[in-house]
């Protein structure tokens, strides 16, 4: 037996010593690298979600930082592009020229770090309008820092390979503050085809101003948390949404990692572990939110921590959530993709890998 994989393996050596081999196997790599973007999940009528990354500022193999992508009415819009986000969406074809805006909740690190890719990206795919960047009043010191560390990379790319491919416009970032005026509960940041984005305040303190985002579209609706300690927001507006995709600290998990530092003598690391308890949101908490609003389906990302030894498993982390048929919770990973048919009630749960 083992002489027969020798034989094999050495015929496989010497074949793919030969250029002409060599070429054909690079060839036929090409042809199934070059495949077109999933534009179907743009523009097939129906609401979609795609967690482009389920992490936090913890390192984890598995997770990129914070990033939801939503695509409905012909585009695509990402909310937050935590570092290693912008890789899983071009890894999976997202519909890169499809980018519409990206909206940021807050501008902690691990939600604005793919912000240069992103643009830079998307404008390679094909992107040819300026990239809108939404988010609380801010947004513009964040949308100038990044435009000016990218000038240098447009102008080449624009000289190397001409306007026809790559206008300068494709370019360019706008930011969009949006403010929620006195007096009101929030304000819609994009209203066309059918398709209304709502941002709302959530108490993520001292980040200030924080928000969430809520998608409605063609009787389906999504909200996405951003980060937030429980809030009276995040239940007003969850009311009757589909799908709630919250933020989650297992505060039990962290508790015990101050608890190792502390004995270690590590004073830095456990206080900045107790600090982080005081602005997140436990998964059981987030339960409770999902319930009180009536939501069909919870989603748990920005899984604080993210990376467990695979013995521990999803049940440590999601320690005292209730289950109940009333409520269908889900632990999110990179690449959970949820499809909203139009006018239905169904939620499928697929994955885009
Ligand atoms: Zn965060
Ligand atoms: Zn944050």
């Amino acid at each position: 037996m083992f002489r027969k994989f020798a034989i094999l393996g050495m015929v496989l050596v010497l074949f793919a010593g030969c250029e002409a081999v060599q070429d054909r196997l690079v060839r036929r790599a090409a042809e199934s690298a070059f495949v077109p973007d999933r534009l179907d999940l743009a523009d097939d009528g129906d609401l979609h979600v795609v967690l482009c990354g389920t992490g936090s500022p913890l390192p984890d193999p598995n997770r990129a930082a914070a990033c939801t992508a939503v695509l409905a009415a012909g585009r695509m819009f990402l909310v937050d592009v935590g570092p290693g986000s912008w890789e899983n969406v071009q890894r999976w074809r997202l519909p890169r020229e499809r980018l519409s805006a990206v909206l940021l909740t807050h501008f902690h690190s691990d939600h604005i770090g793919d912000l240069g890719e992103s643009l830079t990206q998307s404008w390679i795919g094909g992107r040819r309008v300026p990239l809108d960047v939404i988010g609380p009043p801010g947004v513009e010191a964040v949308v100038e820092g990044f435009s000016r560390a990218y000038a240098a990379d447009a102008g080449y790319r624009t000289a190397h390979h001409g306007v026809q491919e790559m206008p300068l416009e494709g370019a360019r970032l706008i930011a969009k503050p949006a403010p929620i005026p006195a007096g009101q509960a929030d304000v819609v940041v994009f209203d066309a085809d059918g398709l209304v984005i709502t941002a709302f305040p959530v108490d993520h303190a001292p980040v200030e101003p924080a928000y969430g985002y809520r998608f409605d579209y063609k009787g389906r609706s999504v909200v996405i948390s951003g980060d937030t300690k429980p809030s009276p927001s995040i239940v007003e507006h969850s009311r009757g949404a589909d799908v709630l995709i919250h933020e989650a600290l297992a505060a039990h998990i962290i508790r015990i990692g101050n608890q190792v530092a502390s004995e270690q003598g590590n004073t830095r690391v456990a206080k900045l572990a107790a600090d982080i308890l005081d602005y997140h949101t436990t998964p059981a908490e987030a339960a409770k939110e999902a319930r009180e609003a009536g939501v069909k389906m919870l989603v748990y990302t920005h899984l604080v921590p993210g990376a467990m030894p695979p013995v521990l498993g999803p049940a440590v982390f999601l320690r005292g959530v209730e289950s109940g048929d009333d409520l269908e919770i889900v632990l999110g990973e990179d690449g959970l993709l949820l499809n909203l048919p139009a006018e239905s009630d169904a939620i499928e749960v697929d994955s885009v890998d």
